[in-house]
């Protein structure tokens, strides 16, 4: 397939550009490099600088070739930043996404898979939580791409859209190979804080609440190795059907506190890592665990990266050996 990628030079864009590669598609990235890496482009896709905003370089880069399919990663994902800043994540998340699909809808592109979020059910009632949980986002980020939701099964009804919205839980981890990995800034993240503690970049890792209802007082979240979404992207591309909208959760049904998380580290790494109790950070619900039965008996995806050791080890390889991630700036 012919696939477009914007936000293909992010985290999860550049490592499911990598996994198209790898499976012989071909790929054109998109992608304004504001927080985007070009070194984290794979060397077989061909990258075009631009923002989705402005309609008028998408639109030449959309008709640059035949596309067969979007996968649409371009977005702000702090939840932290988008309660600070609401309407730059309603512009960037919201506005800018249906400027691609007014040009989809024109150029003829029937087939997307977009990035959504399990920030998009709030603080659900049910946890492990399934597709079909009322979607109540508690978070500016969460409601810009629960909008977003709501414009793609409006398109299926009348344009013949085809898409599939991935709601992820926390993507984390780095190719297996070592060539990618995550590389925010500032960073905010939880895995990549742990290790930065442990490279000796931090004095200390903060635990944002530690008066949660969970069992250690901390938040439970689902740690998604970032290979285990880019399966699913390429599943969901190779099977979706022009005028239907679906949306399938991509966790592992597995949940880890933050202790837990800082405990593993400090197994994987022998580094000792400090932590800090701090109040709890605005817009964080207590627990977040995905019900992933649905991905499975859908597309036959199952997430290979389960053992959270190994997860953080893969991160940990990335960040010792890029420990100025991909110094770039
Ligand atoms: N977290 C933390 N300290 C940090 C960063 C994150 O305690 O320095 C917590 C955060 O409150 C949340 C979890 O770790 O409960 C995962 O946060 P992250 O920002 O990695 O992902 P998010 O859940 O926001 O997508």
């Amino acid at each position: 397939m012919r696939v477009f990628v914007s936000g293909g030079a992010g985290y999860v864009g550049s490592h499911c550009v990598k996994d198209l590669c790898e499976h012989g598609h071909d790929v054109v990235v998109y992608d304004d490099l504001s927080r985007g890496h070009r070194g984290a482009v794979h060397p077989k896709a061909r990258l075009i600088t631009g923002n989705l905003g402005d309609a008028a370089t998408l639109e030449s880069a959309l008709s640059s070739q035949t596309f067969d399919a979007v996968m649409h990663f371009a977005a702000f994902a702090l939840v932290g930043e988008s309660v600070d800043q609401p309407l730059m994540y309603y512009r960037n998340n919201t506005i800018n996404t249906l400027i691609l699909l007014e040009l989809m809808a024109r150029t003829g592109i029937r087939r997307l898979v977009f990035s959504s979020t399990c920030a998009s059910y709030g603080t659900p009632r049910q946890v492990p939580i399934p597709e079909n949980t009322e979607q109540s986002p508690i978070n500016p980020y969460g409601r810009s791409k629960l909008a977003v939701e709501w414009m793609l099964a409006d398109s299926a009804a009348a344009w013949g859209l085809g898409s599939c919205a991935l709601r992820y839980f926390n993507a984390c981890g780095a190719a297996e190979d070592g060539s990618i990995g995550e590389d925010h800034q500032p960073e905010t993240h939880l895995i990549p804080i742990v290790l930065q503690a442990a490279l000796g970049q931090r004095p200390h890792v903060s635990v944002f609440g530690t008066d949660y209802p969970t069992a250690d007082g901390t938040c439970i979240r689902d740690y998604i190795h970032v290979e285990d979404l880019a399966e699913a992207h390429r599943l969901a591309i190779e099977t979706i059907r022009p005028g239907e909208a679906t949306a399938h959760n991509v966790g592992t049904g597995q949940g880890h506190s933050v202790r837990e998380i800082v405990e593993a580290a400090r197994r994987v790494t022998g580094q000792t890592i400090r932590v800090k109790e701090a109040p709890r950070r605005p817009g964080d619900p207590p627990s977040l665990i995905a019900d992933a039965t649905q991905i499975q008996t859908r597309l036959g995806w199952r997430a290979r990266w389960t053992n959270i050791e190994k997860v953080i080890a893969s991160a940990w390889k990335w960040h010792r050996s890029h420990p100025a991630g991909f110094d770039d700036r």
